[in-house]
């Protein structure tokens, strides 16, 4: 049943005042932060709007405020269950009205609702968008007056997005059925593509487009090469990394459920509080087990992707990816449920050339629309020629999302230690040629006993190639840091079928563009190979440096925050 408390409403049109003086009578909130106020204003005005804020940014008060300041039931289409019933819940408590209307409510609780809903005793209901899709419900909430339609998580209507949810597509039905009724579109992620996709699809074209900055100050960001394509160097690196942060609250992703169980088990016999989770349990297993990492502390969740949207546990202080998720745009996401409360929090993400290849075979069995497909290998790519590149990665990640002026975060592995590159834009020539000669019949290791005429099982018509030997002046070594990164920018290609890879050329318009030299090709200068555990160290100093000096930063901000807050919350106190 929905709450009995109800806001009072003010005679005139509601303002931001009113809005303010709600944040905090109701959420105990000195003031709005970032674009919420703009946000709040636009839509008591009844405008449309499509809101990009961060991850903790706020984005529920945005819609529920003016649901509740202007008159008539406010309609939220939330994607997950979990998500409807821990906002309402939290509603409740605070004493607004609100329900939800999902597959878990029973008959009669129904009836009560909607019963609630006629009499304007309710402030806001939220419905998942199969409901929505039914039909029934939408003719019943036709005859109601609405203040405004909310879409949490509104990159769900997106293919470019990383979370499509085909029901989301029929959402665009609501601009027809309500068209005087304001609606807000509001996600922590989308790119400037997936915007204009979500304004479309929701017919949300007049709409004003709020987007918050996306640079996430206490988030630590950092990518390490794996040293090897083998599962089990990787989980040993995983479990050292979490040992390293014992006794606090991280996230472990892992590509794929066995990994994630093995995972589980490795970390929980090296002695960590290790949690499984993901699509192959049954909800309430689920359910036990996000119950359980919320409850206790120093828990470590091994996740797919399928733990995600609406984990809200402030105090995760570290997010590591045992494999790279398939975009920036879930980069950042995953990475963003790390230090939600504000203190630092670390991002690690453990990426290898295999994984590139695992991302297209796995791209390349989804049913899709092959431009879709093409769209997904590009952001892919683009993930992968981050991770593997040399520029600030906060800085990366902002400018993907469009903030060309983001300064460097200064606290990165490649801030905390600048890696210094070489031009290998002459060895770049020599290995596409030499794969262009190979017509793609070799795998990455015989391409660089090619380069380096170092096979012995040499046939005649190889040594009569002109690429044969070319490349003699560089290691194999350096060639496999080489020909790693052509990989990682899709200047070349592993065929993902193949259990034994062959590299074939990438993009071919970008190749050309290597061999005229109108594109450079800069390479990471990595640490000697041989001294594996040196090369850790050396990131590690600088990695310990740059968090110091970020934790006496970002501390100081948030002291100076919380004192202010503290200011506040005693001035509007004080009757
Ligand atoms: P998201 O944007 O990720 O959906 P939420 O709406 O869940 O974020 O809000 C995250 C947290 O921030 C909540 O605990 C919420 O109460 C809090 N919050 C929202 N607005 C403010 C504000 N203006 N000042 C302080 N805390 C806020
Ligand atoms: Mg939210
Ligand atoms: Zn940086």
């Amino acid at each position: 049943m929905p709450a009995t408390q109800t806001q009072p409403r003010p005679a005139t049109t509601p303002g931001l005042a009113d809005a303010r003086s709600l944040l905090s009578r109701v959420w105990g909130h000195g003031d709005f932060r970032g674009l919420q106020s703009e946000v709040v204003a636009e839509v008591l005005a009844g405008r449309d709007v499509l809101a990009v804020l961060p991850t903790g940014g706020g984005k529920s008060v945005c819609y529920q405020i003016p649901a509740i300041l202007r008159p008539g039931l406010g309609l939220v289409v939330s994607p997950l269950i979990a998500l409807m019933t821990d906002q309402v819940e939290a509603l409740k408590q605070q004493g607004v009205a609100a329900a939800r209307l999902d597959s878990g409510v029973s008959l009669d609780e129904r009836s009560a609702i909607w019963a609630a809903a006629r009499s304007g005793a309710l402030d806001l209901l939220y419905v998942s968008p199969e409901g929505l899709a039914a039909g029934a419900m939408m003719d019943r909430l036709a005859e109601l007056p609405l203040s405004l339609i909310a879409i949490d998580e509104a990159h769900c209507v997106s293919q470019w997005g990383h979370d499509f949810r085909p029901d989301y597509r029929n959402l665009g039905l609501l601009a027809e059925r309500f068209p005087h009724v304001p609606r807000i579109a509001v996600t922590a992620t989308a790119d400037a593509r997936t915007r204009d996709d979500i304004l479309r699809s929701l017919r949300l074209e007049g709409a004003r487009v709020f987007v918050d900055s996306f640079a996430r100050p206490n988030l630590q960001l950092s990518a390490e090469r794996k040293e090897s394509a083998s599962r089990a160097r990787t989980d040993a690196r995983v479990i050292e990394l979490v040992r390293e942060r014992r006794g606090k609250s991280g996230v472990v992703y892992c590509g794929s459920r066995d990994g994630c169980e093995r995972v589980a088990q490795a970390l929980r016999d090296a002695g960590t509080d290790a949690i499984a989770y993901h699509a192959g349990m049954d909800t309430k297993e689920r359910d036990r087990r996000l119950e359980r990492f919320l409850a206790e502390d120093g828990a470590v969740m091994v996740a797919t992707i399928a733990f995600g949207m609406g984990v809200d546990k402030a105090d995760v202080r570290f997010v590591i990816h045992a494999d790279p998720p398939g975009s920036l745009e879930a980069y950042w996401q995953e990475i963003g449920r790390g230090g939600r409360d504000g203190e630092p929090a670390e991002g690690i993400t453990l990426y290898g050339p295999s994984d590139i290849a695992w991302t297209l075979r796995r791209l390349d069995g989804r049913p899709m629309a092959e431009e879709v497909k093409q769209v997904q290998v590009r952001k892919a790519r683009q993930l992968f020629a981050m991770l593997d590149g040399a520029v600030c990665r906060a800085q990366a990640v902002r400018r993907y999302f469009g903030e060309t002026d983001a300064a460097p975060c200064g606290v990165c592995d490649i801030c905390g230690d600048p890696p210094q590159t070489y031009d290998a834009t002459v060895p770049a020539q020599k290995a596409l040629a030499a794969v262009q000669r190979l017509g793609g019949r070799f795998g990455r290791g015989r391409v660089i006993d090619h380069l380096t005429s170092r096979t012995k099982d040499v046939q005649p018509w190889e040594q009569q190639l002109s690429t044969w030997g070319i490349g003699a002046d560089v290691s194999p070594n350096g060639w496999r840091d080489i020909i790693d990164h052509l990989l990682f920018e899709g200047l070349l290609v592993e065929d993902p079928n193949d259990g034994k890879p062959l590299v074939g050329l990438g993009d071919p318009e970008a190749v050309r563009a290597v061999y005229k030299a109108e594109r450079k090709i800069e390479v990471r200068r990595l640490p000697v190979r041989a001294s594996s555990s040196g090369r850790r160290d050396r990131s590690g100093e600088g990695r310990n440096a740059a968090l110091e000096t970020m934790d006496a930063d970002v501390r100081a901000r948030f002291e100076a925050l919380r004192a202010w807050r503290r200011e506040r919350a005693s001035e509007q106190h004080v009757p």
